[in-house]
């Protein structure tokens, strides 16, 4: 299979000295209550990209969006300030935050930029341009743009002016380091995973994961479901589960699941006992269950230790563990065992270990043992798409035309 990546020209393909480069980086942090940031992850993700750049000598406006300002009740408190404090800490450099993108100052500001001295654009979806792909948002920031290098591999499903309308303006275009690194490792674990291939599947909803599960199917050798998923797998087993989460509506689709693994030999494990309680704010009776039912009235929050043995046995075993959706309500210290039992023993493997989904990657961050895995996407939703088959709209517009097209165009 040929990689996503063909035909895609990377930023060290660039000449950068003196070069205006926009930088479309996912800065989209997530930020408590005071709001600080309290999670860097994405930042720390982005700044070997930039830091080439800076070495290479380029004139680098950084641009980001931050939440979901048309949503937020306060959309001031989404101002990238506190993104720009942060980045002058980590990068050392001066950090200008430009509150109006589409305004001339980026282009009056690069034209005097020095070394040691960033333009840092104020959030991306202030502009209502930029969700809905506007040419002319888009026009206004190819104005100061010699090249366009798109490291937002989270962003990248998003069809967004940024991500799309402007390399369509821009001649020269490419990728940052950060999205070639996505790219390679999450295509090992779709094109060619080493095997044994073991999936651990969690996470809320049975319903947001049916197109990767469906998409796994067939590459793996061991698919391993836990998180409020499982229940629905197991009320399609005729077992009980409580007042558990259940999706009613996909009860088929999980028998349809543990008819074609039978069917194919290959191993689907389920939670074998839980911890479960009988209120979610309350957890006073929280107690492991003797079995996989869990009694009623009760509903299952995290998976019990005979589970997480099960499921550590299955995982030594990989050489390719590929890991989306919490074991249980892991945000809870309560409810977090095994979710970061999972954690650990995917991490002390001897396999190759990618991360993918928000959740799943704030878990492994969480655990403790996020240097021990190979890669803990920063991609959230889009590294999902990315391994269900889904061309990512950010990644496509920087392909050139197919060369038979092009031929075809010179005769
Ligand atoms: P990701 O973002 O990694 O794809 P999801 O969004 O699918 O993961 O799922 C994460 C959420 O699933 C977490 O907020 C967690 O609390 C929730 N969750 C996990 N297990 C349970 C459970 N047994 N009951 C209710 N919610 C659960
Ligand atoms: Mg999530």
């Amino acid at each position: 299979m040929a990689s996503s990546l063909q035909g895609i020209k990377s930023i060290e393909q660039f000449h950068l000295d003196d070069v205006r480069v926009f930088l479309r980086l996912d800065l989209n942090v997530p930020l408590d209550a005071n709001g600080k940031i309290s999670d860097d992850t994405r930042l720390r993700a982005a700044l070997p990209t930039i830091s080439y750049a800076l070495e290479k000598g380029a004139k680098l406006v950084l641009a980001s969006h931050l939440g979901r300002p048309s949503k937020a009740k306060d959309p001031k408190k989404l101002s990238m300030e506190v993104v720009a404090q942060a980045l002058q800490e980590m990068l050392e450099v001066d950090v200008f935050l430009v509150e109006d993108p589409a305004s001339d100052t980026p282009k009056a500001l690069l034209a005097g930029l020095k070394a040691k001295q960033v333009i840092l654009l104020e959030n991306l979806r202030f502009n209502p341009g930029e969700e809905s792909n506007s040419r002319e948002f888009a026009q206004h920031l190819a104005d100061y743009t010699d090249l366009y290098i798109n490291d937002a591999f989270g962003a990248s499903h998003r069809q967004h002016a940024s991500i799309y309308a402007l390399p369509t303006l821009v001649e020269k275009k490419g990728i940052g380091l950060l999205m070639k690194k996505e790219i390679e490792m999450l295509e090992r674990v779709r094109n060619h995973p080493d095997k044994p291939f073991v999936a651990v599947m969690g996470g809320s909803k049975v319903s947001d994961k049916i197109t990767v599960i469906e998409k796994l199917m067939d590459a793996v050798d061991v698919l391993i479901i836990g998180g409020a998923m499982a229940y629905t797998f197991l009320l399609a087993k005729g077992e009980k589960v409580g007042t558990s989460r259940v999706e009613k509506d996909r009860i088929q689709f999980a028998k349809d699941v543990i008819r074609r693994f039978e069917s194919r030999g290959k191993k689907l494990l389920l939670p074998v006992d839980h911890l479960a309680s009988s209120s979610f704010e309350h957890l006073e009776d929280l107690a492991v269950t003797s079995s996989a039912n869990i009694p009623e009235g009760k509903m299952g929050l995290d998976i019990g230790p005979k589970t997480i043995e099960l499921f550590d046995e299955a995982i030594k075993t990989a050489k390719t563990v590929f890991w989306n959706g919490p074991m249980g309500v892991f945000e809870r210290k309560e409810l977090s065992q095994g979710t970061f039992a999972m954690a650990q023993a995917i991490a002390e493997s001897d396999s190759l270990s990618i991360v993918g989904g928000g959740d799943s990657a704030a878990a492994a961050e969480a655990s403790g043992f996020a240097d021990q895995f190979t890669h803990i996407s920063t991609g959230g939703g889009a590294s999902l798409e990315f391994l269900e088959g889904v061309k990512l709209p950010g990644l496509e517009v920087l392909r050139p035309p197919k060369r038979s097209e092009e031929s075809v165009e010179e005769l």
